[in-house]
């Protein structure tokens, strides 16, 4: 379980608020999609969840701790994939494991090469960043949020950059992989069809200084859809 409570954002102390009273909390295996105007601060929200921005007030918690990177291990989609362009795709997808100190057993490996497998990048495994095109650097960026099988995963408009045939594909890889691990997740979009299509809950943010104005359920989202649709045959 993921709580913000009353999370207050400034980015500078005399300046106007970036996020104003912030409350949301979410279930495990959830997946929020959140929408709202541009600069309304959907990314400081990601930001200030994942440790890179301050908030001023309030509290942030995952299963009743205080989130750190210390203490939980956050996936993090950023918004142009955060690839290092010095590095192999593979060593890409290390990354998160080498920076938590993680031990690179056969197990690991194996684990990596399917998440590589279900992705279809196996082949761009030495492959540096540059060399690929943008669904292809999505879907490392994909691989190496999922590696570490992490406690929550936050994506800042993950699929925007993408052709609508290229989108589509990947959704459909993300979920099969997302159904799996079964994570929390926070997405930032400004598509509403994606919105609908993937969160199971979609919150409207106000436009600048961002405040929640409505959670609503999602009845018609693409895992939901298909519980249901199986049930009635
Ligand atoms: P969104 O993701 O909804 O487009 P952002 O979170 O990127 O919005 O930005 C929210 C507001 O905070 C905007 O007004 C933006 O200009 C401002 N902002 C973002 N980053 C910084 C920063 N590092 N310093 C000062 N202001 C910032
Ligand atoms: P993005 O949301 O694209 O990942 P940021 O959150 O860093 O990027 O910035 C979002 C917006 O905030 C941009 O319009 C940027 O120009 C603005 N911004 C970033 N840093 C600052 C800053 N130090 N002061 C004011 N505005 C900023």
């Amino acid at each position: 379980m993921l709580e913000i409570k009353n999370v207050d954002v400034f980015y500078d102390k005399n300046q106007s608020e970036v996020l104003i009273d912030i409350n949301l909390q979410i279930k495990t295996g959830e997946i929020y999609a959140i929408i709202g105007p541009s600069g309304c601060g959907k990314s400081t929200l990601l930001k200030a969840i994942s440790g890179l921005t301050p908030y001023s007030k309030g509290e942030i918690l995952l299963n009743k701790k205080k989130i750190s990177a210390k203490h939980h291990t956050i996936g993090l989609i950023p918004q142009n994939y955060g690839l290092l362009t010095w590095k192999t795709v593979f060593d890409n997808i290390l990354l998160p494991l080498n920076i938590k100190g993680r031990q690179i057993d056969k197990t690991t490996l194996t684990n990596i090469d399917e998440i590589m497998e279900k992705l279809e990048i196996r082949l761009l495994k030495d492959q540096f960043p540059n060399k690929l095109s943008g669904g292809q650097k999505q879907r490392v960026a994909i691989a190496r949020a999922f590696v570490l099988q992490p406690d929550i995963l936050l994506m800042d408009e993950p699929f925007s950059a993408l052709d609508a045939l290229t989108r589509e594909n990947i959704q459909e890889l993300f979920l099969k992989i997302w159904k799996e691990q079964n994570i929390t997740t926070l997405l930032i979009t400004h598509s509403v069809e994606e919105a609908i299509y993937l969160g199971t809950k979609i919150v409207i943010m106000s436009p600048s200084p961002g405040r929640i104005i409505t959670i609503l359920d999602n009845p018609v989202h693409k895992i939901e859809n298909k519980r249901t649709s199986l049930e009635h045959l």
